[in-house]
Formats: structure tokens, sequence, C-alpha cells
């Protein structure tokens, strides 16, 4: 038994069966989590279904109210979530962590609730009336990622039920309990059925795509999973946005001042202790200056408070899970043997928990695991590099292109190089910054459309024309 349920037409549904969710920080079990049946599923995409006969037609200003709604209560349920977020998740309370996460999905959900979806005239004269309305689609999953589970689930449920559509939504294995309880809050500012949450094994995902009845599925996630959520989705043609991983270059050129921007590419790398999508995964940096900012990057990695996150003075938790831990580890060993020069961190303790410090590793080389692997942790490789157009030819020579940066004291001259780079967002002297107002998505293998703004709510409608002949 649990105390979680799944959310299922506005009730919780306790299950039979039941799986533990581990607290990263001292492997002990936070709570057990409700798996699914194929039956649940049904009844969810049932109660979706039946929801969005009504709620498909509701005015866009009580959408966009009930939108607004969800925020305030999120804001009002944040410290409860964050608590249980750390538990499960392990990242921080404090610092860019837990309490950081709410603020954002509240924000979020509070700007998606002031975009509009206007009409548009595309022609009015003596022989027609043309216009474009932006439609709903219908019933939506969303499939979530165990990174930043609760600010990614409000960018997939509230752009949606903004548009009219209603959803499925179903958590990471690894952290449903914040996401369930999230949930069962915004469920209650909603109809019965617009939103639903299922929780269970990753098969659930895939019974998700291989749904008649669900009309379209955002994804956040691994590329490979990505891959097999198209290929399944492809029976019913569903309408799809996925976001998937990436291996952001940054790119550090001659002119820097290496004291000023280390501790700003610690913070790109390092954000969400690496297991964030658009973090810096590979730093470029030019032989010039490459001794003094491995130097002061060192400085700014080194002594970060690490250890459980529901200590306050803590600011960098556990890697989330022991799969994504022994990746770290082993690409971390591999980086080593193969000639990586450690500047700071590696020192692994040998205690419960999945914990590393903040790790750099400078002298290695394109074609080396590290630096062609995605890491997803607290673990950053550090090429050299004499020849510009070298370093940017490196930069694009992977199959994923969602972020990528370039460091200089001459912020035109970056720009021009950041154009260069093929990827969705080139950040200049920063990483990682996303904002509810600016489009954000993956090019190449990193992922198919966009979210946020209104590129991103445009995502969850399908296109009318209704094109009246006159007379
Ligand atoms: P994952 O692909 O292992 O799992 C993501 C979700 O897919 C989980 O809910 C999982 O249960 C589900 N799933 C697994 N197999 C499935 C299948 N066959 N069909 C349908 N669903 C299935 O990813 P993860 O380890 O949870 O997340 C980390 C990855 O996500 C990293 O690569 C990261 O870069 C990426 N990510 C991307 C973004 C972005 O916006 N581009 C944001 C966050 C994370």
């Amino acid at each position: 038994m649990s105390d979680y349920g799944l959310i299922i037409n506005g009730d919780k549904i306790v299950t039979e069966k039941t799986f533990a969710v581990k607290n990263p920080a001292n492997e002990e079990v936070v709570a057990n989590c409700p798996i699914a049946t194929k039956d649940h599923l049904n009844s969810a995409v049932k109660a979706a279904s039946d929801a969005f006969i009504t709620w498909s037609k509701v005015s866009d200003d009580d959408r966009a109210a009930v939108c607004g709604k969800i925020s305030s209560a999120i804001a009002s349920h944040s410290e409860e979530l964050a608590k249980l977020l750390t538990q499960e998740q392990g990242k921080p309370l404090e610092g860019a962590g837990s309490r950081f996460e709410l603020g954002g999905a509240a924000g979020w959900a509070g700007y998606t609730s002031t975009l509009k979806l206007p009409e548009k005239i595309i022609q009015d004269d003596e022989n027609a009336k043309i216009v474009q309305t932006r439609k709903p689609i219908g019933v939506v999953g969303s499939i979530l990622p165990w990174n930043w589970p609760l600010m990614i689930a409000v960018w997939h449920i509230v752009p949606a039920i903004r548009a009219g559509n209603t959803v499925v939504m179903k958590p990471s294995p690894y952290t449903p309990l914040s996401s369930l309880r999230m949930a069962e809050i915004i469920s209650a500012c909603l109809p019965a059925g617009v939103l639903n949450c299922v929780t269970g094994e990753d098969n659930l995902g895939q019974w998700m795509t291989e749904h008649p009845n669900i009309q379209k599925i955002i994804f956040t996630g691994s590329i490979p999973t990505g891959k097999k959520v198209m290929s399944s989705s492809s029976a019913s043609l569903k309408r799809l946005t996925l976001e998937l991983g990436g291996n952001d270059a940054g790119i550090v050129l001659d002119d820097v001042d290496p004291a000023a921007v280390a501790p700003d590419i610690i913070q790109g790398a390092f954000l969400n202790n690496g297991q964030t999508c658009a973090a810096l995964k590979r730093l470029y940096v030019h032989d010039s200056i490459y001794d003094d900012l491995c130097k002061e990057l060192a400085n700014a990695a080194s002594g970060i408070p690490m250890g459980d996150g529901l200590d306050e003075s803590n600011l960098q938790g556990p890697i989330q899970n022991k799969m994504q831990y022994d990746k770290v580890v082993a690409l971390f060993e591999d980086a080593k043997e193969q000639g990586g020069r450690v500047l700071c961190g590696g020192d692994i303790p040998n205690e419960p928990g999945y914990f590393m410090p903040y790790t750099l590793v400078a002298d290695v080389n394109d074609g080396m695991r590290i630096v062609d692997e995605e890491q997803f942790g607290p673990l950053l490789p550090i090429i050299k590099y004499s020849d510009l157009d070298d370093a940017i030819n490196s930069a694009n020579a992977l199959e994923t292109g969602l972020g990528g940066s370039v460091w200089s004291s001459d912020t035109e001259r970056a720009a021009k190089v950041a154009s260069q780079l093929e990827c969705g967002t080139a950040w200049v002297n920063g990483h990682g910054g996303i904002a509810p107002n600016v489009p954000f998505g993956g090019v190449k293998c990193s992922g198919i459309g966009v979210e946020f703004a209104e590129e991103g709510l445009h995502e969850y409608t399908n296109i009318q024309i209704v094109n009246v002949a006159k007379a």
C-alpha cells in the first residue's frame, strides 16, 4: 500500500502493486509508488478524452484564468513539494535546487497563462474571407525525465491545457512522488479528467506512445528513448515534440579574462549537478589562456558543500540514481586511463548515496568517451585548441545540437562564432539560461519542435483554415 495514488478523472486511485522510490542521498526508501496497469492507462485516457469534449470549448480567457490559478496553487504548496523533490531527486533545497525549481514551475505556469492564440485573418476581400485558427489537438501524453521533474512537467502540462487539450502525464520512475502530489494539486484547479497522472515502469511510456486515443506526445528524455517514442507513435501518426539529450560545447576565445569567466562556466556546467539537458558538457579552451583558465576553473569548482539536500548548508546533492552514477564514474575512470589530468574533484566518498564532487578533467580530446558521450553529471572535460575553426568543427561534430556557447570579451566577435554553432540556442558569455518567453529546442538528434513562448504553445494546436467564398 502507498499514500500515493494515480490521479484519474479527479480521483486518487490506489493500486495493488507498488515500487519503492529511493532517496539518492542515503539509498533509503522515501515511499512506495503506485504501478499503473494497462487498464489504469485506458481509464486515464478515457477520462481525458471525455473531458476534452467540454474543456476544448471553454473560452480562451477562462482557460487562461485557470492556468493563472495553477501557478498560484503551485506557489502556495512550494515548500511541501520542494522537500519531497529533494528527498526523491537529491537536489538541495537551497541554491539552484528544489526551491528554485518550484519558483520556476510557478513562474512558467503564470507566464504561459498570459499567452494568446489569436485568430489570423489571411484574406478578407470581395472574393473570400480566409481565417486561420489554432485548435487543440486532443489528449496529450506527457512523458517526463528525472532531472527537473516538476518544472518540466509544468512546461508540458500548462501549455497543453492552456490551448484546450487534456493531459495524461507519466513521471519518470525515479521521481514520481512529487509529480503525483503536484498533479493532485493542479487537478484540483481543473474539471475532472483534464489532467491525469499515471506512474509505473518504462513500459507505461511505451503503452502511451502506442495508444490510439492519445493524439500528441510531448517527450523529454534521452535520444535513444526519443527514437523509440517516434517509432511507436508512427502507427497513429501522433503529433510529437521531442526534447532530447545534448552534449553542448563551450568555446573559450583567446581574449577572455580567466578569473572573470570561470564562475559562470562552472555554473553553466554544473547546474543541477550537471544533470541538465542544456548544461555545458565539453569545454574547448584556446591554448594561450588554457593553463590560467584551468587554474581558475578549479578554484571556482572546489569547496562546494556537498551532502543531503535537506540540510540547507549543502549546495550540491548526489547524482540522482545508481545507473547515472555508475555511468559518470565509468567516464571519469576511462578519462584518467587515457591520460586525462584531474584538476579538482574525483575523490568519490565511500559511503551510502551517489555523491561525486564537481570534477574537472583537462588534457582530454575528441574521440574519448568523456568528450563524445553526454555525461549528465558533475564531470566536465576540458580540451585545448589552437585553431578556432577546429574548435567550431569539433563543437558541431556530434549528432547532438541542443545548446552551445562562446566566451569572449568581444561580444560581437563571439556572436559571429556562436551563429556558426549547430544548435537550438547559442549563448555568449553564459550557458543554459532559458526563459518562458524565449523558444527553446534542439536541432539534429537533440529534438523536434520547441517549447516556451507562442511558438511553444503552437505545438499544442492544429491549424484550421475556414475559407468562406464570397459571391
Ligand atoms: P529516459 O529517456 O531514460 O526516460 C525519459 C522518460 O521516458 C521516463 O519517464 C521513462 O520512463 C520513459 N520511457 C522509457 N522507455 C520508454 C519507451 N520505450 N517509450 C516511452 N517512454 C519511455 O531519460 P532520463 O534518463 O529520464 O532523462 C535524462 C535525459 O533527458 C538526458 O539525455 C537529458 O539530456 C534529457 N533531457 C532533455 C531535455 C530537453 O529539454 N532537451 C530536458 C531534460 C532532460
